[in-house]
């Protein structure tokens, strides 16, 4: 069966990049009916956080990238990661190495100055005078002839000469196990048997691989993916704007949805389907599809497909996101007004901070505020087609959309204007604003009393 992992470190955010490398392992899973695993790497203990994990975790969450199983942390196996190493050690497949700092600091100069890559094949490799006392490293005994090739399921063949490997530590002087060592280890006690991950790391695959072989275990399946670059084709960074994904969530109001079909779309295709349901994209999935160059971030698709399913999403799912912004939440009968409007309102939204950004002269109190570009169309003829305008719509009797453009048009006929003349200065007595929904909804939604309140505000 399929095992699959995200392994991230939590010294920072979830980024775009990690969320789409969780995305892709979920999709390979589910699609071939296997399990979905999560690690996370906290090692490091100086720069992994709390709040990091729980930006990590919650961010999944929101993202429906749900893990099976409880999520490993690794620290808490540093002592079956070194007990690994001891093994490696008796099989004779690591070693014992007493290099002092003195020692690895000549071997450093003598590198640098015949400009050649520091590559560790140590002296003690093969001696057995060792002294018990002092302090060691573990160092994996790194094949030194030939060639491993790795079979990437998405970079194809890539082969790289043993002897550019070193025997790289595995267990460090103070006991703790390397990243190297760690990985390996609980990949294959997690059972996993697909790598699915960004392809910063695939030149650690060839020195993990060595630590699968050493200890007879079955190798997993590499597919390293191409990284996410910005719109400049540089790698993506702060530099390209948010690159945590609760900044998409919180700051630019993105919906989960739109978020995962960005970023399965990027780096990966079915054809020229647009939009991918979670079910169509597990059904579809596949790594033969996944690209080899780093794919672009383009916020203006992003959008685009935000509004897509917007316009799809439930309206009283979308009413609570927005009277949470708009700091309603507690109001039940606010909350039930703005599920009312929200299908004039997610018309045009890019956003939910478009939608909340329509959705506020809902519950401005009077007088209104007006925009500065707005004010003059208050003045000259207006207040009084206002005063016009409220007395055809007091004489409304069913307040629906239909009558109330009967009176309003009646009103523009009898004045001799257009029909927009008219509407312009309704819109922004009622509003504030140069642009709204369609006038007669906004009427609606407002009801007779608080729309005639606001005319009246600024009629002669
Ligand atoms: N912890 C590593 C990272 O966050 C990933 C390790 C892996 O996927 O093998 O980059």
């Amino acid at each position: 069966p399929v095992v699959t992992r995200f392994a991230p470190s939590p010294t920072g955010f979830l980024h775009l990049g990690g969320a789409r490398t969780a995305l892709f392992n979920l999709l390979f899973a589910r699609h071939h009916g296997g399990r979905f695993l999560l690690r996370i790497e906290d090692t490091d203990r100086a720069r992994s956080t709390q709040p990091a994990i729980d930006a990590i975790l919650d961010g999944m969450r929101w993202l429906g990238l749900d893990w099976d199983g409880d999520a490993v942390f690794q620290f808490s196996r540093a002592a079956r990661h070194a007990e690994v190493a001891h093994q490696m050690v008796a099989s004779g497949h690591a070693y014992r190495c007493y290099l002092t700092n003195e020692e690895l600091a000549a071997m450093r100069e003598e590198a640098q100055v015949a400009k050649k890559p520091l590559r560790i094949r140590s002296t003690w490799r093969e001696r057995s005078d060792h002294s018990a006392d002092k302090p060691y490293v573990v160092r994996l005994k790194a094949p030194t002839e030939g060639a491993t090739t790795i079979a990437d399921r998405v970079q194809g063949e890539v082969t790289v000469q043993n002897a550019e490997l070193d025997d790289l530590v595995l267990l460090r002087s103070d006991g703790t196990p390397t990243y190297m060592l760690a990985v390996v280890v609980d990949d294959h006690d997690m059972g996993v048997t697909h790598v699915i991950r960004g392809d910063d790391h695939l030149n650690n695959a060839f020195r993990q691989l060595p630590i699968y072989r050493a200890n007879g275990w079955p190798e997993p399946v590499y597919a390293h993916i191409p990284l996410i670059h910005g719109a400049d084709g540089a790698k993506l960074s702060k530099r390209h704007g948010a690159v945590g994904i609760e900044a998409y969530r919180d700051e630019m109001g993105i919906l989960p949805e739109a978020l995962g079909n960005y970023l399965l779309r990027l780096g990966w295709g079915h054809g020229d389907e647009e939009f991918i349901a979670r079910e169509d994209a597990v059904r579809w999935f596949d790594l033969d599809h996944v690209g080899k160059s780093p794919s672009r971030f383009d916020l203006k698709k992003l959008e685009n497909l935000n509004g897509h399913y917007i316009r799809a999403a439930d309206d009283a799912r979308l009413a609570d996101q927005v009277a949470a912004r708009l700091e309603l939440d507690h109001d039940d009968t606010r909350r039930a007004l703005l599920a009312q409007a929200m299908p004039v309102l997610k018309v045009r939204a890019a956003n939910l901070n478009d939608l909340a950004e329509g959705a506020r002269f809902l519950f401005v109190s009077r007088p209104l505020p007006v925009d500065d570009d707005a004010a003059a169309l208050l003045s000259g003829d207006a207040p009084a087609l206002l005063a016009r305008l409220h007395a055809a719509l007091d004489a409304v009797h069913n307040w629906d959309t239909e009558a109330l453009e009967d009176a309003v048009r009646q009103v523009a006929e009898a004045a001799g204007v257009k029909l927009g003349q008219v509407a312009q200065p309704l819109r922004v007595a009622l509003t504030g604003r140069r642009t709204s929904p369609g006038i007669f909804d906004v009427l609606v939604l407002l009801g007779r009393e608080e729309s005639l309140a606001r005319i009246a505000d600024h009629s002669a």
